[in-house]
């Protein structure tokens, strides 16, 4: 196994609030960055890392404690959101939502999009009457947005870029990519610095209340840096004078937040915010206690699967993976779950076509592009679980077997 251990990459100090005794909670091995779906020939070469959540006593910000580098991660990526007809209209909610109870009235509006990936978000911007820039790591995506008609600059954004951009957006939205920040106080300032002074950030962020909720530790890999409860992203805004004035939960990726921010001072507090902060304190979110319970949770999690799909294997059953999401990889590397138990991961995005999984060499195969079915689909994108099965009720009533093995609550 090629592991690397950058001295330089190793984070002894709080991301959000510089605190410097961060206490270890989960350690989900050395695991390889897992986006990385290899070709043939980069079988075994692939580079692991640490993958281990630590935990700040000051701000309670969950959050790796190893930081692989943003070029290796976020330069070439196959994540293309488009994919799934959720997400999609989802991004569609969210734009209608924000047009109408802010900017309905307004004539000339604009939105900037941060990780805009193939501009399924700014699309519906877009045919609101919305001016809309993109900014995306990805070479490729970038391109295939600009040619969808989305104008998308291939860059990483944070205030060195804002600054050169020099103009004010009425929204910024960045979804799904709050926690990827390496350059996370840059980002947050470069938001302030091109926010409107009436404008609206819309942020949309994995809640990490719902990922120890429902076990959900394969939502922890190394593009997710750190995990917001309401608490402590509220802490990283106001440090860049921003306030979260209002959110609410989505079920969107097996439970996000989506938050509206302003500058400092420009709006009152909304009353289901306020609810949803008690809630956290009433549950404990941001107690440590919390976070050693969900790491003896997952350790159990693992237990229970492995032995299912033990038992399935030795009653003579086929299975695949069902979806090749990124997080599938920490739960297959972390479960120890290789080509001796899951044949062939099936999967949409033809951009994986003839790839294998990082870590165990699973090979991916394309829905549509194989006719043999399986006895089980162990379902790794389990957060589609109602779209997954109603696209397959036919499979379903012939008898194949849908696996979750997480079940969101
Ligand atoms: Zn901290």
């Amino acid at each position: 196994m090629n592991i690397i251990r950058d001295p330089k990459c190793v984070v002894t100090r709080c991301r959000v609030c510089d605190f410097s005794d961060l206490e270890l909670v989960l350690d989900l091995g050395d695991q390889p960055w897992c986006n990385n779906f290899l070709k043939k020939e980069q079988i075994g070469k692939e580079p692991h890392y640490s993958l281990r959540v630590v935990f700040c006593r000051r701000c309670s910000t969950p959050q790796l404690d190893y930081t692989v580098p943003k070029e290796v991660m976020f330069i070439d990526h196959t994540y293309v959101s488009h994919t799934t007809k959720t997400l999609t209209n989802h991004f569609g909610v969210v734009a209608e939502e924000v047009n109408n109870r802010f900017f309905k009235e307004t004539k000339q509006k604009s939105v900037l999009d941060i990780g805009s990936n193939d501009g399924s978000q700014l699309k519906h911007y877009k045919n609101l009457g919305f001016e809309v820039l993109g900014v995306e790591s990805a070479r490729t995506i970038a391109k295939m947005a600009n040619d969808a008609g989305i104008q998308t600059t291939h860059a990483f954004f944070n205030h060195g870029f804002a600054k050169s951009l020099g103009r004010k957006f009425h929204v910024i939205n960045a979804s799904g990519v709050f926690f990827h920040l390496e350059e996370l106080h840059s980002v947050t300032e470069g938001i302030r610095e091109s926010l409107h002074k009436n404008g609206i950030f819309v942020v949309q962020f994995l809640y990490m209340k719902k990922i120890v909720d429902n076990c959900a530790f394969d939502q922890i890999y190394h593009e997710h840096l750190l995990y917001y409860n309401l608490k402590n992203i509220q802490a990283l805004l106001e440090r860049h004078g921003l306030q979260m004035f209002d959110a609410y939960i989505s079920s969107v990726h097996g439970g996000s937040v989506i938050g509206y921010v302003s500058h400092q001072g420009k709006r009152v507090k909304s009353s289901r915010l306020e609810t949803l902060e008690k809630v956290e304190e009433v549950y404990q979110c941001n107690d440590i206690d919390t976070y050693l319970d969900f790491a003896k949770r997952t350790a159990v999690l693992k237990q229970q699967n492995v032995s299912y799909l033990k038992n399935a294997k030795q009653s003579g059953k086929t299975i695949y993976g069902f979806g090749a999401p990124a997080k599938g990889n920490t739960l297959l590397n972390y479960f120890g779950i290789s080509t001796e138990t899951l044949y062939f991961l099936t999967e949409k995005n033809a951009m994986r076509r003839g790839l294998y999984s990082p870590g165990k060499h699973i090979p991916v195969i394309i829905e549509g592009e194989f006719t043999s079915t399986p006895d089980i689909y162990y379902v790794l994108a389990w957060n589609f679980r109602s779209e997954i099965l109603a696209n397959n009720q036919s499979l379903v009533d012939s008898g194949v077997e849908f696996y979750f093995p997480i079940t969101p609550k």
